[in-house]
């Protein structure tokens, strides 16, 4: 067997060593300091209780003889599939157009495996590092980056792109946190049609969504014929570590040639993939069930988000995003993004992310996010002071 050559281009995750290599030199320097993160985009606060109780109620089920379960759908069990269409899509699509993953990110890598090698792929910079590795992975043609800055509201002007096949976008984004409006969306999807393009939506952080901007693409309309959205239980209800997400391949979707793609996705999904948990999938109905106690959890992190982003400006730091995702860009003013990690670490104890580490175009800013515990971000509020 040779090594494949595609993995000499996934370079080591240089953002996660150098973090934390610069980290563990000052916990050797000051070993009594205690450092607070606002890096790292994960959920910190505990599942639902109408969750738990259906993850412990579907465990003991299949302790029982009537309630044991082998093998689910491939694509997913029923009755999640259904509650997604009702409360997520209005039922703007039927089950059979909704497939239940282990997660975002996961399907997001299936995905590229499934559209094949050879393809352009557009990606926006800055943006999450998993969609560069996952092209650069399936041997792109070309790795198109679509520059986001804050004098375009951080969305790419697309008169400057060629033609492409696949485009990855993210709204709200990270690390931006910033989510496109109706207009650009509206863009995005002329641009996929006219380039016959598909555009890969992640819509990971829509529940987050505090303002007018649309929750899928498929509010846009036409979309249902160049976009697969791709979303996640993880940010919305705290299943980062319990795994479980979905993906929308629409009836309408169609190839170049004209042929649909959902028979495809099927196809494939029921060959490299043999199901989401039981449990697992059980759980999601609940959380999709309780609405109200999924937006709280989600306001408490929004809230978190408003308390750093007003103390930074009131500090006079330029600070975007927040608004519709837990990420705050901060620009440094001319310094490096490493100056400002190494700054923020040195005088006040926090800990960053550098923008550079998602892309060419996050020089110059750095990610912080409203992601804790409510302790833990005034502590953090206090130092910025
Ligand atoms: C957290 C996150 C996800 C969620 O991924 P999962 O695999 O579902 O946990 C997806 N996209 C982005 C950009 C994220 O930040």
């Amino acid at each position: 067997m040779k090594r494949k050559p595609q993995l000499e281009l996934l370079k080591k995750n240089y953002l996660f060593v150098e973090v934390a290599a610069r980290v563990e030199a000052y916990r050797k320097r000051h070993p009594n300091k205690e450092l607070i993160s606002l890096s790292v985009g994960d959920t910190t606060e505990p599942l639902l209780q109408t969750v738990t109780d259906e993850l412990v109620r579907k465990s003991q089920a299949l302790g029982t003889k009537e309630g044991y379960q082998g093998y689910g759908l491939e694509e997913g069990a029923i009755d999640l599939r259904e509650k997604i269409a009702a409360s997520v899509y209005k039922n703007h699509f039927s089950k059979e157009e909704i497939f239940i993953s282990d997660g975002a990110i996961c399907d997001l890598g299936r995905l590229t495996a499934f559209f094949g090698s050879g393809s352009r792929i557009a990606i926006q910079d800055p943006s999450y590092p998993g969609y560069s590795d996952a092209a650069k992975l399936l041997d792109a043609k070309e790795i198109v980056y679509l520059p986001c800055h804050r004098e375009g509201h951080f969305f790419p002007d697309l008169r400057l792109v060629k033609e492409v096949d696949l485009i990855f976008f993210c709204s709200p984004n990270n690390p931006t946190g910033y989510a496109a409006t109706f207009d650009e969306l509206q863009k995005l999807v002329a641009f996929a049609k006219k380039s016959k393009a598909l555009i890969l939506f992640d819509a990971a952080y829509a529940h987050f969504i505090q303002g007018r901007a649309p929750r899928s693409i498929y509010e846009i309309p036409g979309s249902e014929e160049v976009a697969i959205e791709v979303h996640s239980f993880s940010k919305l209800a705290g299943f980062t570590g319990v795994r479980l997400g979905w993906t929308v391949v629409p009836k309408a979707l169609k190839y170049e040639g004209g042929e649909p793609i959902n028979p495809d996705w099927k196809r494939f999904i029921t060959t490299i993939y043999n199901g989401t948990s039981s449990i697992v999938q059980a759980g999601g109905v609940a959380a999709l069930s309780d609405e109200e106690g999924s937006q709280k959890v989600i306001k408490h992190y929004m809230e978190n988000t408003k308390l750093l982003k007003e103390t930074l400006e009131k500090k006079g730091y330029p600070v975007y995003g927040g608004v519709d995702a837990p990420y705050l860009w901060l620009d440094c003013g001319g310094q490096d993004s490493w100056e400002l990690f190494d700054e923020f670490l040195e005088k006040k104890g926090l800990i960053t992310m550098p923008g550079v580490g998602f892309g060419k175009n996050g020089a110059g800013f750095i990610r912080l996010t409203g992601f804790g515990n409510r302790t833990t971000i005034l502590k953090a509020v206090e130092r910025l002071r």
